[in-house]
């Protein structure tokens, strides 16, 4: 057992590594992304809202570390801490010349309370050089980068438009683990044309790549995303709860158990939301994935299996 549950949750991990709870705080650095700018495309990825997913962060207008004193002050209502993930979540957040990578992430790592970074971004915006300079702040500090893959399957990467194959994912994730900097792989379950066996090949592969941790997101539409279109026009069947929350521990399941889980819900804004609605009800989500887990009497990587995996 992870604490009192089957698998292992980022909160888990981070009062393991620092012997109290720590927070996370997003920031909007202000960088956009190669599938909005033209590089790639204009259009995005097909879920992907304006907001590049900074519904909840802080305004890019304001310096990164006025961002993070009023969230500090905002949290500190709640919960009083003085140490503090600093997470670059909007956009491709590697994805800018290099002096303004370092600046940015340099003027947060030097606000008193901050402790570490998590940054998302793209498998194709971490040249050599990118990967250097995150080794350096991987060095400094505790550190870790997230990259959207959503699904191992080229089809679904195509519809997605993603916009980079998975032979260049792997290699660079590869090349962050080789820095030994912590990775984390996004996931989405309930692509159209997706199955439970295409779901549980994408698992497989995350498990033969082994980054330290996983992010499992329910596909949800949001409002004037070409997703949406794409659903109004064919009506495409999305995801019941007790259909995710089943698929979510099959995947837990499969996951190595060394493997963080740092997401098992989705994270759309309710104003925004087209569907699933019942995706609103988080804390129910999980309770329910609990409770199956308990019921399956599972844990955590009970079903993994390692092997070769085949592409
Ligand atoms: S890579 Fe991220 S920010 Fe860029 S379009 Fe796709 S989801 Fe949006």
């Amino acid at each position: 057992m992870f604490g009192d549950l089957r698998y292992r949750t980022l909160n888990y991990e981070l009062k393991k590594t620092f012997g109290e709870k720590i927070i996370k705080l997003s920031v909007n650095a202000g960088f956009t992304c190669p599938n909005r700018d033209g590089t790639k495309g204009y259009k995005g990825c097909i879920f992907c809202s304006k907001t590049g997913g900074g519904d909840f962060a802080g305004n890019p207008e304001l310096s990164i570390t006025r961002q993070i004193d009023d969230q500090v002050a905002s949290l500190n209502k709640k919960w009083k801490s003085d140490r503090y993930i600093v997470y670059f979540g909007t956009y491709t957040n590697t994805y800018a010349c290099i002096d303004e990578l370092r600046e940015k992430y340099y003027e947060a790592l030097n606000h008193p309370s901050v402790i570490g970074l998590a940054i998302a971004t793209r498998a194709d915006c971490l040249s050599d050089e990118v990967v250097m300079l995150l080794k350096e702040i991987n060095d400094i500090c505790y550190l870790w980068v997230e990259i959207g893959l959503q699904s191992s399957n080229q089809n679904s990467a195509d519809f997605i438009r993603r916009g980079y194959g998975l032979e260049l994912f792997e290699e660079r994730l590869n090349r962050l683990k080789e820095s030994n900097i912590k990775t984390v792989v996004h996931l989405i379950l309930g692509l159209p044309g997706e199955n439970r066996d295409d779901i549980l090949k994408t698992v497989e592969f995350v498990s033969y790549v082994m980054p330290w941790g996983v992010k499992l997101h329910l596909l949800h539409i949001v409002k004037n995303t070409d997703l949406e279109a794409y659903y109004r026009k064919t009506g495409f069947l999305l995801l019941e709860r007790n259909e995710y929350v089943g698929l979510v521990c099959d995947c837990i399941e499969r996951l190595p158990e060394s493997i963080v889980i740092h997401r098992i819900t989705g994270d759309g804004k309710k104003s925004d939301l087209v569907g699933p609605l019942w995706s609103l009800n988080k804390l129910k989500v999980i309770s329910e994935i609990n409770r199956e887990m308990a019921i399956r009497n599972s844990i955590q990587g009970c079903k993994h299996e390692s092997k070769h995996y085949a592409k």
